[in-house]
């Protein structure tokens, strides 16, 4: 069974980006088998489903790199009780994450993920602690997922707030066993559509010990790490507090950094640690609407510069990866005061193809012959996508949700004209309103 997307454009993505017109997208199982002209299709293929794609664009699918699904609870709440960014820390204290139960946690996971699909997301990183309990129910959408699962071992206190730094054993073998847990388990799922890395909280939620635990851990499984890293003023504080340094300077001591690792966030910086970041050729996720949201901008340009890969996610309540793109293009030429700098076709591949290779997975991200087929059909055919003299620069620019037409991953459509085809995305709607009237009322 083969199906063919014809007449869309088609944007290729080798050494530069380029518009392909006028051919078809062959998909067989899970791979793009070929890329043609639509006059050879029905020649090569003729047992093929035909797409009709006419007016309409054909994008690499979003890799979201750094997220927590189920705090869509707290969407409306946290986007505005940021910690401090100066002393003293945390600052304001903010309302504290409700508790809810496992099935609730669910239905507000599976919001995020329809939100992402909806959004044209086609793999996500979710990084949290205990996600064998949603992970059944995530896996269902259809998504690629990274799921990493995330530990700390600090005793008391949370990320960003200053004090005496103590570990607790129990919590480090507890962390580690999860992650065991949840790699045995799903890492390697449905064709390895599933994968599972693992996290450290953060430099200030975990000890020397913990990090260089998980170091050895993740070599012994050869997957991706992950931690929030340089993320507020308060953790800068308690790294140099408790151990006289600063915190990427600490991961180095303690061997977290490699090339296998997404740093997410990178905000609160020294030129010292983006170059040390940098010499390990580490991952950065850009989580850039959360950082506008935050009052805090990394030197992505900098970062890159110094040998980094500049990857892209949501964090916090928010999945919609077009926002992301285009709020890290903004920020960035604000804060370089360069109008041409980054250009669309960087911040596009950023949110493609670099998120891909920081998640381990080469053979996706970008539309080639070969590849996996995870992909969007995009409606260009509206106002705000006129005139198309330069669709990547317009998508990156203008790009709206409701833009999003159709989503595949691994060959098989997830999202088709709209309608998300997995879920009940009325029924999670209602539900997830519910359940956040009823946690924040208590
Ligand atoms: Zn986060």
């Amino acid at each position: 069974m083969k199906t063919a997307i014809q007449n869309g454009k088609i944007i290729m993505n080798t050494d530069t980006i380029s518009v392909l017109e006028n051919h078809s997208i062959v998909i067989e199982n899970d791979i793009i088998l070929d890329i043609l002209p639509n006059t050879e299709v029905l020649k090569l293929y003729p047992d093929s489903t035909i797409i009709d794609a006419t007016n309409r664009a054909i994008f690499s699918g979003f890799a979201n790199c750094h997220t927590h699904l189920s705090l869509t609870l707290a969407r409306g709440i946290f986007e505005n009780e940021s910690y401090a960014n100066t002393p003293p820390f945390p600052g304001p204290p903010r309302r504290s994450l409700p508790k809810i139960s496992t099935e609730e946690q669910q239905i507000m996971v599976l919001l995020g993920a329809i939100e992402a699909i909806k959004s044209g997301t086609t793999v996500t990183m979710e990084v949290a602690q205990g996600i064998m309990n949603y992970a059944n129910e995530l896996q269902k959408t259809g998504l690629r997922l990274v799921l990493a699962e995330q530990m700390s071992d600090r005793v008391s206190g949370s990320i960003g707030e200053p004090g005496k730094f103590e570990s607790d054993q129990q919590k480090l073998e507890d962390g580690i066993e999860r992650i065991i847990d949840l790699y045995t388990k799903w890492n390697g799922y449905d064709q390895s559509r599933v994968t599972v890395a693992l996290a450290a909280h953060a430099p200030d939620m975990n000890s020397p010990k913990s990090l260089q635990e998980l170091r050895v851990l993740q070599e012994k499984l050869d997957i991706v790490s992950t931690i929030h890293l340089n993320q507020l003023w308060g953790e800068v504080q308690n790294i140099k507090d408790n151990f006289g340094t600063t915190p990427t300077e600490y991961l180095e001591q303690n061997n977290f950094l490699t090339s296998k690792l997404v740093a997410a966030h990178c905000r609160c910086m020294t030129k010292k640690e983006e170059q040390i970041l940098g010499k390990f050729k580490s991952s950065v996720s850009f989580n850039s609407s959360i950082a506008a949201r935050r009052g805090l901008s990394p030197n992505i340009k900098d970062l890159e510069e110094y040998g980094c890969s500049i990857a892209m996610g949501s964090d916090n309540m928010d999945e919609n990866m077009i926002e992301v793109m285009r709020t890290g293009l903004f920020m960035e030429r604000v804060r370089i005061m360069d109008g041409r700098n980054p250009n669309p076709n960087e911040v596009y591949k950023w949110a493609t193809q670099n998120g891909y290779q920081s998640l381990g997975i080469n053979d996706a991200g970008f539309i080639a012959k070969g590849n996996k087929a995870d992909l969007i059909i995009v409606n260009t055919f509206k106002p705000h996508m006129t005139p198309q003299t330069d669709i990547v620069s317009n998508w990156v620019h203008m790009g709206q949700i409701q833009d999003v037409e159709s989503v595949m991953v691994d060959g098989k459509w997830i999202m088709k004209n709209h309608k998300i085809l997995n879920l009940d995305e009325e029924y999670i709607i209602k539900e997830a309103n519910q359940i956040a009237k009823k946690a924040w009322n208590n």
